[in-house]
């Protein structure tokens, strides 16, 4: 009640009012960086196991913020998932990736490129529409494209689900889950949606040897589908070695580098090689 302790109620209006203050300042700041196009993409390599080659990337997003440097997705992601800022953010993540594969297919690079697409936004009426439109615009491999969801994207009604997903893969878009294991949704989707890669969360990869069963289940169940595997969060040589003693296709994580911006990437691929 307001009587305990006027001190107290003070001290909490005023952590309230500072909270509720640099929300408010970092929602205006997002919205100038819609409207600046201050977001930039960077590129984690995907190492293809059996041809020892970077086959593609993971586009992931920052924010170039004036004055203040980069800024990585926890910091906002969420919070644009809040205030619906994720539409036009992820709007500007594909118009920049799309250019980029084909800026790629034009130069002769061969190289993939996966997006990820947040639960609202892959909700949002307007996805399938903007997705035609860069498919109709432009003249280039879409099956270059993988769009990146996670389980969480995936709850509601399958036939539905489903009906949109194939609309993506008609278009030659390709469909990856992210995370996999870690969501909500039940398995059973699994071979009724057109998936084309299971990424294994960071978490199981990170417990390796002891998450060993759940792994192997995941590479079997993709090698079922006929859908890529790749395994997300991959530090050390004996997750390496793990790994490619069980054929898993494809591998991601800090062993092989963190993200890197465009120049830094494309390098880093065309001077690769597995010694
Ligand atoms: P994610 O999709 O699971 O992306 C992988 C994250 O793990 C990246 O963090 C990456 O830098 C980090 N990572 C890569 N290798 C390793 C590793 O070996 N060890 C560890 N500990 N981490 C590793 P980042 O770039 O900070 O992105 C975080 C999350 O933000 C992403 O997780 C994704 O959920 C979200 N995100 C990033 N870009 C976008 C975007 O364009 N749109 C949407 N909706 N979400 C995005
Ligand atoms: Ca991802
Ligand atoms: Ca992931
Ligand atoms: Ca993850």
């Amino acid at each position: 009640s307001k009587n305990t302790g006027r001190d107290c109620v003070t001290v909490f209006d005023a952590q309230m009012g500072i909270e509720i203050a640099a929300r408010e300042c970092l929602d205006r700041a997002l919205r100038t960086a819609i409207n600046q196009r201050e977001f930039t993409l960077h590129y984690q390599p995907r190492l293809d196991l059996k041809s020892g080659k970077i086959i593609g990337a993971e586009g992931l997003v920052r924010w170039d913020r004036p004055g203040r440097g980069l800024v990585y997705p926890a910091e906002f992601i969420e919070v644009c998932e809040e205030n619906g800022l994720i539409d036009e953010i992820g709007a500007q993540v594909f118009e920049m990736g799309c250019a980029q594969a084909i800026a790629w297919h034009k130069q002769g690079v061969d190289l993939e490129l996966s997006l990820n697409v947040s639960p609202r936004q892959f909700a949002d009426n307007g996805f399938i529409e903007a997705l035609a439109a860069l498919a109709a615009q432009h003249d280039f491999p879409k099956g270059k494209i993988e769009l990146e969801l996670t389980e969480n994207a995936l709850i509601g009604d399958p036939k539905k689900l489903a009906k949109k997903l194939r609309q993506i893969t008609t278009m030659g878009y390709k469909i990856a889950i992210d995370d996999f294991g870690t969501g909500y949704s039940n398995l059973s989707y699994i071979t009724q949606f057109p998936l084309t890669c299971i990424k294994i969360d960071r978490s199981f990869i990170q417990q390796l040897p002891s998450s060993g069963p759940i792994v192997q289940l995941i590479l079997t169940l993709g090698r079922q589908i006929g859908a890529t595997v790749v395994s997300e969060g991959v530090e050390t040589v004996d997750h390496l070695d793990w790994l490619s003693e069980r054929d898993c296709d494809e591998v991601q994580g800090f062993l092989i580098t963190k993200p890197l911006p465009l120049p830094e990437f494309e390098a880093f691929a065309a001077g690769f090689s597995v010694d």
